[in-house]
C-alpha cells in the first residue's frame, strides 16, 4: 500500500504541475485552456508510468543502501518467484536474501537470512558460492540424496551492484540422468541377451570342429540347438527394432480407421497353430456393431499377437485362451484371459519394463525375449489407450486393453454445382 502510494507520488508530478499551470492559465485564458493543460498533464503521467514500468532488472537503492533486496523492483521479484528454475540470492556474507518457490521445493521452507552453509551442505556448491563472491562464476554438478535422489547443475555468479549479490541457479538434471541410466541399462541388457545365444553357438561350432567332428548323432543334436539359439537372436533383434520404431513414432498420432475385431481375429489366427501344439484353444468373441478405433493396423496386430502369444506361452497345457471385445462408453475394451499359473501381485507393476521376466528360464524355454509387453505398452500409449493387468496365482491372468472409439466419420458434403450458362 505504502509502496503503491510512493509510486503514484513519483509519477503524478506532471498532473500536479498540469493542474497548477491550468489554475494560473485560467486566470488569463478561461476554463477551456485549463482543461487542455490538465489533459496534457494526464498524458505525460501515463507516458512516465509506462516508462517506469519497463524498469531495469536492478535499480539503485534509494531508501536503504544496505539492503540489497531494495534493488529488486517488484516486477523482477515476481518474475524470479514464478521461474520454474530454482533461484537463490545471497548477500556479501553468504546469507540468503531471496529464494523462489522452486528453490523452496528443493531445499524446504524457512531459508531466509540463513547462511548458505546451513541450507546447502554440499562442499562443491559452497565453494562455488565462495568463488562467486570473489567474482569468479562457476558451474558444479551436485546430488541431493534425500528424500529422493535428485541431480543438479549449480551455477553461482556475482552480480556487480552495491552491495554485491551472489546468484545461485540450479538446473535439474534428474530426468536426463535417469534416462541416461535407462539407456545404459538397456544397452547392457540387450548385449547380454544377444551374447548368451551367441556364446552357445560359438561353443557348439568349436565342439563340432573338435571331438564331435565325426559323430553324426551329436552333430544333428548340436545343429538343432544352434538353430534354436540363432532363432532366439533373430526374435530379439526383431523385437529391438520394433521397439525402436514404435518409440520413434510414439508422438505421431495414427490416422487409420481400424475394425478392432478383424485385427484381433488376424492376430489369433496366426497363433492358432502354435496354441494347438500345447493343446490350447483360442476363442474370439466380439459384440456386434462395434465402432472402429483410430489406429495403425500393423501395430495393433502386433499388440494383440504379443498378448495372445503370452497367454499361450504362460497358459495351462490343454487350456483355454479367450479374447472378448466389447464397448464401454467411448472406449473399446479387448480382454485376453488365460487359465495358466498367474502372476504374483508384486511382479505385476514391473511386467512392462524392458527385459523384465518373472521366470527367466521359463520365458527363454518358451522363446520369450522379455520385450513383448514393453512393445505392448508403447503401442497402447501411441493409441492413447490404457492397459490393465489382473492376475491370481494358480487361476490365470487377464490383460485388458482400452482404446478410444473413433468419432463418427464426417462425410464430405457433395460439392454444389453452379448452374452453367452457355454463351453462344
Ligand atoms: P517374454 O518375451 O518373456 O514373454 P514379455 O514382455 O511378453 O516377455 O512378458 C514379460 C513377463 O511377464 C514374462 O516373462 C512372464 O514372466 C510374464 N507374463 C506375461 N504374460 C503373462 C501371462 N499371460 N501369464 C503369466 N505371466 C505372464
Amino acid at each position: 500500500m505504502i509502496e503503491s502510494f510512493a509510486r503514484l507520488r513519483a509519477v503524478a508530478w506532471p498532473l500536479v504541475i498540469g493542474i497548477a499551470a491550468g489554475g494560473v492559465a485560467v486566470l488569463f485564458a478561461g476554463p477551456g485552456f485549463f482543461w487542455a493543460l490538465v489533459a496534457l498533464g494526464l498524458a505525460v503521467m501515463l507516458i512516465v508510468q509506462f516508462i517506469n514500468f519497463q524498469e531495469p532488472i536492478l535499480r539503485p537503492a534509494e531508501k536503504n543502501p544496505d539492503d540489497p533486496l531494495a534493488l529488486l523492483p517488484p516486477l523482477t521479484r515476481l518474475l524470479l518467484e514464478q521461474l520454474p528454475m530454482p533461484v537463490m540470492l545471497l548477500d556479501d556474507h553468504e546469507r540468503v536474501l531471496f529464494v523462489n518457490h522452486s528453490m523452496r521445493d528443493v531445499l524446504g521452507p524457512g531459508l531466509d537470512r540463513k547462511r548458505a552453509s546451513s541450507v546447502l551442505r554440499n562442499p562443491d556448491v559452497l565453494s562455488a558460492i565462495a568463488r562467486a563472491g570473489q567474482g569468479e562464476a562457476s558451474n558444479v554438478p551436485f546430488t541431493l540424496p534425500v528424500p529422493v535422489e535428485r541431480h543438479f547443475q549449480a551455477y553461482a555468479a556475482r552480480i556487480s551492484v552495491t552491495p554485491p549479490v551472489t546468484v545461485l541457479l540450479l538446473h535439474d538434471l534428474t530426468v536426463v540422468k535417469r534416462s541416461e541410466q535407462m539407456r545404459a541399462d538397456f544397452v547392457a541388457n540387450a548385449s547380454h541377451e544377444l551374447r548368451t545365444p551367441l556364446a552357445a553357438v560359438t561353443g557348439f561350432i568349436e565342439t563340432l570342429r573338435g571331438h564331435a567332428k565325426d559323430d553324426a548323432d551329436a552333430r544333428e543334436q548340436f545343429l538343432e540347438i544352434m538353430a534354436a539359439e540363432t532363432g532366439r537372436m533373430r526374435r530379439l533383434i526383431n523385437d529391438l527394432l520394433s521397439l525402436t520404431r514404435i518409440e520413434m513414432n510414439e508422438h505421431v498420432k495414427p490416422e487409420g480407421r481400424i475394425e478392432l475385431e478383424s485385427v484381433v481375429r488376424q492376430a489369433a489366427a496366426a497363433l492358432k497353430p502354435l496354441a494347438a501344439q500345447d493343446g490350447i484353444t483360442v476363442t474370439v468373441q466380439a459384440e456386434s456393431d462395434l465402432p472402429p478405433v483410430i489406429g495403425d493396423q500393423d501395430e495393433l496386430v502386433q499388440l494383440f499377437q504379443n498378448l495372445i502369444h503370452n497367454a499361450i506361452k504362460y497358459g495351462r497345457e490343454d487350456g483355454l485362451v479367450t479374447v472378448t471385445i466389447a464397448r464401454s462408453g467411448d472406449q473399446l475394451v479387448a480382454a485376453i484371459r488365460d487359465d495358466g499359473d498367474g502372476i504374483a501381485p508384486n511382479a505385476i507393476p514391473r511386467l512392462t519394463e524392458r527385459f523384465y521376466r518373472v521366470d527367466v528360464k521359463r520365458s527363454r524355454e518358451r522363446g520369450g525375449t522379455g520385450l513383448g509387453l514393453a512393445i505392448v505398452k508403447h503401442i497402447i500409449s501411441r493409441h492413447q489407450g490404457r492397459l490393465s493387468i489382473e492376475s491370481k496365482l494358480g487361476e490365470g491372468s487377464l490383460f485388458t486393453v482400452f482404446l478410444p472409439a473413433a468419432p463418427p466419420e464426417i462425410l464430405e458434403k457433395p460439392a454444389i454445382s453452379e448452374p452453367v450458362t452457355e454463351v453462344l
